[in-house]
């Protein structure tokens, strides 16, 4: 295994690129620690793809390198760099069967028989394919064919890192988890160093250890899925991370009160002063609805019950807004003002977050 970095990277398809828009993936710098389980995630054409083919090297970068360890790969085949990929669908041999399909990587590297044996008869149990190992893959479904593909990259031990492109894409939704767990205990047993993209936050938040929030060709943040859920760098990770996602509201700030069109809003420090567009950034579980005309005025338009909790979908001067209202604290029709956990605000200044003054005021996450 290895860890594997990459150094002044960015790719653009275009032969002559004219501007950063003409880059499907901005100038980046990372480095993947050996044996961590990260997942990439973003929407769909935010570059994922491109990032993760750059890594296994089915795609030469335009700029920059990538090492593993020392060693320089840039223009390394996927071989060279021993590492297997799975993709969104099946890569698989039609005419053997599973159990072939399943053996063929370690064949190819020139295992022993009854390591191979004692390796596929694992990997089998993991995908839940025991049972028609001596089936012929032509036969099977889209999905069956898939868990064979996964198999195939998680059944050599020896790889420097394995990457999945959306892989459960094509997988029944109850078997999803089923697959995401054994994926997670495989990395648990083995170590592998694991990347795994996809566009869903659920998949991302119980996959890894380290989420990489991919947005418009740049990495925005990279945190663990606690990090992105206390202190979003971006205000994209803020509304696409969580459910719902993170309230924003356009303010201004002088020391350690904002304002929110008529409504001063109390924050836990002072922040600097900047130009530029500034914005609050508060998550519906920090809400707190009340009637003693503190806060924010609310007209509570709609209130969800999810099990759990509820979410109360509001509206304000300053726009919409969500509030997750726990088990006792059900929303009553005189609840006309919202109040903030002033801890819990993030402020952000043309879309990145900043640090209250105290913490030197360095923009946070910024790439
Ligand atoms: P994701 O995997 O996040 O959906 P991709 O990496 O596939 O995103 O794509 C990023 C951007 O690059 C998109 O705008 C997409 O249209 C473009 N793109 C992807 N592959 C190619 C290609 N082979 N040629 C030209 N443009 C491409
Ligand atoms: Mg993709």
């Amino acid at each position: 295994m290895a860890t594997i970095t990459l150094e002044n990277l960015a790719h653009s398809y275009l032969a002559q690129p004219a501007g950063e828009a003409d880059y499907a993936l901005k100038q980046l710098d990372h480095v993947w620690s050996d044996g961590e389980a990260y997942a990439l995630l973003g929407p769909s054409g935010c570059g994922k793809s491109t990032l993760l083919n750059i890594i296994s090297g089915l795609l030469v970068p335009s700029q920059g390198r990538i090492l593993f360890d020392d060693r320089d790969v840039t223009r390394a085949d996927t071989v060279a760099r021993n590492i297997a990929q799975v993709f969104q669908f099946p890569v698989v041999y039609d005419t053997m069967t599973v159990r072939e399909n399943l053996a063929f990587p370690l064949k190819n590297r020139g295992h022993k028989a009854n390591y191979i044996a004692a390796r596929v008869s694992q990997i089998a149990r993991m995908i839940g394919m025991e049972e028609v190992l001596d089936r012929r893959a032509r036969r099977l479904t889209a999905d069956a064919k898939q868990k064979i593909s996964l198999g195939r990259g998680m059944v050599r031990e020896d790889v420097n890192a394995i990457l999945f492109d959306e892989p459960l894409t094509v997988i029944d939704p109850h078997m999803k988890w089923e697959l995401r767990t054994q994926l997670k205990a495989l990395h648990q047993e083995f170590g592998h160093t694991m990347i795994y993209v996809t566009h869903d936050q659920t998949e991302a938040l119980t996959f890894a250890d380290k989420v990489v929030v991919m947005f418009d060709g740049r990495v925005v943040q990279i945190g663990t899925p606690d990090e992105l859920f206390e202190r979003p760098a971006h205000t994209f990770v803020g509304y696409f991370i969580g459910s719902p996602g993170m309230n924003l509201f356009d303010a201004e700030i002088a020391g350690a009160t904002a304002r929110i069109g008529e409504t001063s809003i109390a924050l836990d420090a002072a922040y600097p002063a900047s130009g530029g567009k500034v914005q609050l950034g508060i998550r519906p579980e920090f809400c707190r609805l009340g009637n003693d005309g503190n806060g924010l005025p609310v007209r509570i338009e709609r209130v969800e019950d999810v099990g759990r909790h509820v979410i109360v979908r509001a509206q304000s001067q300053a726009g919409p807004l969500n509030i997750i209202a726990h088990e006792g604290l059900r929303p009553g029709p005189d609840d006309t003002h919202v109040v903030f956990e002033p801890g819990r605000i993030n402020v952000y200044v043309d879309d990145w977050r900043i640090s209250p003054q105290e913490e030197n005021a360095v923009p946070a996450g910024g790439v």
